[in-house]
């Protein structure tokens, strides 16, 4: 490995977006001594910017980086050149598709790809590999949010209205979600409810951002759902029922209530442990206010039951009348940076761009025109993300796995058996900016460029579509990811010009695939991107202005209604018992980003949170022999992480809390449960049974 060069400036200051989570806060980079950044005046941000953002120039100088291939010879990783790696990746990918048929190589792609790379993987698997078996780590993210948003509005975009409106809300509820620690500067957005006295703030932990709540109810992990239904039940029987918006503009809530009947405040205080007068109080919060909204994140949707547990607090909405009226609402804080393109341009397993169905028959069609082949050679739905890495290997599963944007090994569930499937494949490719856990795996490593080496579109949380532009040459020998496929799918046999290697050539290609479908791109353009128009999907047309606020006229289902749906409370997949007495939640830390493959690189970031911990209420802590500061022994039936103690007074007795951040024998996914969402297929990340112990040998 090679320490990267310090990267030469092809402009003195450019404004660009940062690097990380789905807020994309406007920065600029520019370049004197060094390159440094500072927060532009976007809405997103308002020249807010967290820790993470500050420090991001750091990756671009960091001497981890990866400036050449390498390939694995004699078990080692050996440099070799871009036309050695790429013919020896194309070979091998020709002669396991020979043997073992198209599906033998799977693609697994990223929620922090670009619009225009997410795009062109997901070209690349169905027509150079021909493959079906494709997907991405946004399954872990946003999918159960997706799922439920396009069952109740008939389209899935995050938020559907700025997040300015936001200013002007008189409460807000936020169901697992964090932002002070994930995205700081959102919090800006949240003061206007707070002052009056209307943030409501549901997580099982006393998060930073639960410090800063009106009120902070702590439902037990795993039972988010039945707190939903219990807010439900007191706003419908203390008389908060909007009748004549669900009349007019909803179907199905008469199925959705035969369930939440059953659910009465005190009910669902056993079951939760929230009390009953703050479920009243939160319903009379919500229906109280002139404009009010329900938001939720990866606390709500990482469950076996997160589509489910979305659409328990859609129906509350629904009750209230928030979505699709201006100046209310219902949302989800997608995370990862392109959380919400990178679930749009077609590398889920069931998609193709624009937000379509694979099985479509007519989208099928739509997009083979575009990308000139026969709508019948494009394969079908795949293997959702777990699943697939769970065959890896195996006899009916994939041999090859080609990895672009994601780093499996720490951020996969239960990844000791992930770690494993990967070493039983014949060939594992990565693209990466360094050496991740994951790559260290792989047979073939390809350096790439990152953020501000190049330029590409990215879709904020809000659906607004952005320009990432290149502010700096990537380091020699580093190529982009679209220069990697594109160079691919030549030695594939694709014809010249099918996989352009140019960010704007894709995105005019993407527009066109994109045309027509719910996520219409169509209009957006990088001229208008350039000039500062401010545009949120769908565009479907050059002179379209965008559609910052969906539903106000009508939901998109036929018809024009959102649908209630009808879910009931059943639990954790795996509850406490005897020999695994508590629940295990994790989540993120300020300075830490996904898997920490890139914010453990920067010394200011990994310094302040070097390694992982546990945390830990004092009582818990005492009964399993553990101090401040020593080591615990943290055992799931799937695995073990020895973590430092954090005795939290705010925590509940039964619950322990680890970030996600670290590598080896400091993941916490060690621990997690891969029990599937049957609709999203997203694992249950949020909730696992453990027991605590002292680690042997701990002081
Ligand atoms: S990590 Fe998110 S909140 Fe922090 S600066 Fe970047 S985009 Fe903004």
């Amino acid at each position: 490995m090679r320490t990267a060069e310090s990267p030469r400036p092809t402009r003195r200051t450019v404004d660009t977006h940062c690097p990380y989570c789905a807020l994309q806060c406007g920065m600029t980079l520019s370049r004197g001594a060094g390159t440094e950044v500072a927060p532009r005046d976007f809405p997103a941000n308002a020249g807010g910017l967290c820790q993470k953002g500050w420090t991001a120039p750091a990756l671009l100088t960091s001497p981890a980086r990866l400036t050449t291939p390498l390939v694995r010879v004699a078990g080692e990783l050996r440099p070799a050149s871009w036309e050695a790696a790429l013919d020896l990746v194309a070979s091998r990918l020709l002669e396991i598709r020979a043997e073992h048929g198209p599906d033998a190589v799977a693609v697994f792609g990223g929620g922090g790809l670009t619009n225009e790379k997410s795009y062109l993987l997901g070209k690349f698997a169905r027509v150079a590999l021909g493959t079906s078996q494709i997907d991405y780590n946004g399954r872990f993210c946003m999918s159960s949010a997706a799922a439920a948003g396009v069952r109740a509005f008939g389209v899935d975009r995050g938020l559907p209205f700025p997040l300015t409106d936001l200013a002007g809300a008189d409460a807000v509820l936020l169901a697992g979600a964090n932002p002070a620690e994930t995205m700081p500067p959102f919090l800006q957005h949240l003061r206007g409810a707070g002052a009056k006295g209307g943030l409501i703030v549901v997580d099982p932990r006393r998060t930073p951002t639960a410090e800063q709540a009106n009120l902070h109810l702590a439902p037990a992990p795993g039972t988010d759902l039945a707190l939903a239904l219990g807010i439900l039940h007191a706003a419908v029987a203390d008389g908060h029922m909007r009748q004549s918006y669900a009349d007019e503009r909803t179907t199905g809530f008469e199925a959705a209530w035969r369930i939440a009947a059953a659910y009465w405040p005190e009910q669902v205080e056993r079951i939760t442990g929230v009390a009953a007068a703050d479920q009243r109080r939160a319903a009379e919060l919500l229906a109280g206010a002139r404009n009010a909204y329900v938001l939720t994140a990866r606390g709500t949707e990482q469950h076996a039951t997160g589509t489910d547990t979305v659409s328990a607090w859609i129906n509350l909405a629904l009750a209230l009348g928030l979505p699709g009226t201006r100046g209310s609402g219902f949302g989800c804080l997608t995370g990862q940076g392109n959380g919400q393109g990178g679930r749009e341009h077609g590398q889920k397993a069931d998609q193709l761009p624009g937000y379509r169905k694979i099985d479509d028959p007519a989208a099928r069609e739509h997009v083979a025109g575009v990308w000139g082949v026969r709508a019948d050679s494009l394969p079908g739905p795949g293997r959702s993300a777990y699943e697939l890495l769970d065959v890896l290997g195996t006899e009916h599963g994939p041999r090859a796995l080609l990895v672009f944007g994601s780093n499996v090994v720490v951020s996969a569930p239960r990844s000791a058996h992930v770690t494993e499937r990967l070493s039983a494949l014949d060939f594992v490719v990565t693209a990466d900016l360094v050496l991740s856990e994951t790559s260290a795996l792989a047979d073939v490593v390809l350096p790439v460029t990152q953020w501000a080496e190049e330029d590409g579109t990215m879709t904020n949380l809000e659906g607004r579509v952005l320009l990432r532009r290149k502010a700096l040459d990537p380091p020699v020998g580093v190529r982009t990811d679209l220069a990697v496929l594109a160079g691919l799918a030549r030695r594939l046999g694709q014809p010249e010009g099918r996989f352009p290697a140019d960010a704007e050539t894709v995105f005019t290609e993407l527009r066109a695939a994109s045309a027509g479908g719910p996520a219409d791109y169509s209009g957006v353009s990088y001229d208008r991107l350039r000039a500062g128009e401010a545009l949120y999907w769908p565009v479907p047309g050059e002179a379209h202005p965008g559609t910052p606020r969906l539903f106000l006229d009508g939901f998109a289902h036929p018809g024009g209604r959102a649908r209630f749906v009808p879910v009931r409370h059943t639990g954790p997949a795996e509850p406490p018992d005897e020999r695994y007495p508590l629940h295990a939640t994790t989540g993120r830390v300020l300075q830490h980003y996904q898997s920490g493959a890139q914010t453990r690189l920067v010394d200011e970031l990994n310094d302040t949170v070097p390694e992982v911990f546990v945390e830990v209420h004092p009582d818990t802590a005492e009964r399993a022999g553990l101090a401040e500061g020593g080591l615990a022994l943290v055992s799931s039936r799937r695995g073990a992480v020895t973590a430092r103690v954090r005795r939290v007074g705010s925590m509940r007795r039964d619950v322990v809390f680890l970030p996600f951040h670290f590598p080896g024998e400091a993941r916490a996914n060690l621990l997690t449960n891969p029990a599937l969402d049957p609709v999203s297929r997203m694992p249950e990340f949020k909730v696992c049974a453990v027991r605590l112990s002292k680690e042997d040998g701990a002081e």
